[in-house]
């Protein structure tokens, strides 16, 4: 955990291990994501919103976001009938979309730096682990997870139980994802991270939070090997709850 007592404590470290984000981020889905967004939003009777609105609003628990954009509550039953709809929909995509352009060259680039990876999905696990396999990238990774349990609540949980099945340190670790929950999870367990602009959010409000913020997965992998644990001369202060 960062104990907020400086930065020098951690330019001894190196980061090992690699933990990728999905969706946004070696998945290229935004198109599909903002439409099946849309087909959800249809069923409240709210407008559509554009790949714009969506950053604008774009946050987690994903029930939030809902709200958002509906700007009223949404009930427990209401909720479950958008996730469905968000996955019925999304699913029609998948097959229409694929890789970030430089993924496959991203995670070779990684393999040859010495760093093992692995992957970590909110999306659901049953169809995350043969899209990886079919899409011919599953021999890089030490362990797939995605969701297997219906929910959409925060990354926090799911990352610490993901580095405790492989066994990895999580001071050891990078994250690799494109949200602001990616930043809070790997934060929270003690993790590096890096930030790739997949388009869920605008870049100024990546580019705030002070962590390395790339265009290409294979930038992050060098931001990864430079091991950018904390902003230099920026005492960072553990959150006050
Ligand atoms: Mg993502």
């Amino acid at each position: 955990m960062d104990r907020g007592d400086g930065d020098q404590r951690d330019t001894g470290d190196s980061v090992r291990h690699v933990v990728w984000d999905w969706n946004g981020t070696l998945f290229n889905d935004h198109v599909g994501v903002v439409a099946a967004v849309n087909d959800a939003l249809e069923l409240l009777g709210v407008a559509s919103i554009d790949a714009d609105t969506y950053r604008s609003h774009y946050t987690r628990p994903v029930q939030r976001f809902y709200e958002q954009l509906a700007g009223r509550p949404i009930t427990a039953e209401q909720w479950q009938a958008l996730d469905d709809a968000y996955h019925h929909s999304y699913h029609a995509w998948v097959e229409r979309m694929g890789l970030a352009p430089d993924a496959p060259a991203a995670l070779t680039a990684a393999e040859e730096a010495g760093l093992t990876q692995s992957l970590l999905s909110m999306w659901r696990h049953q169809d995350l682990v043969p899209l990886v396999e079919q899409l011919g990238i599953g021999r890089f990774f030490v362990r797939v997870d995605g969701l297997r349990v219906p929910g959409g609540g925060g990354k926090t949980e799911h990352l610490t139980a993901h580095l405790t099945a492989i066994g990895v340190e999580a001071a050891t670790a990078a994250l690799v994802g494109d949200t602001l929950d990616d930043l809070a999870a790997a934060e929270a367990v003690g993790a590096a991270c890096v930030l790739y602009d997949g388009g869920s959010h605008h870049r100024h409000v990546l580019e705030a939070t002070g962590v390395p913020v790339v265009d290409t997965l294979t930038a992050a992998v060098t931001a990864v090997v430079q091991a950018p644990r904390r902003r230099p001369g920026i005492v960072r202060r553990r959150p006050a709850r």
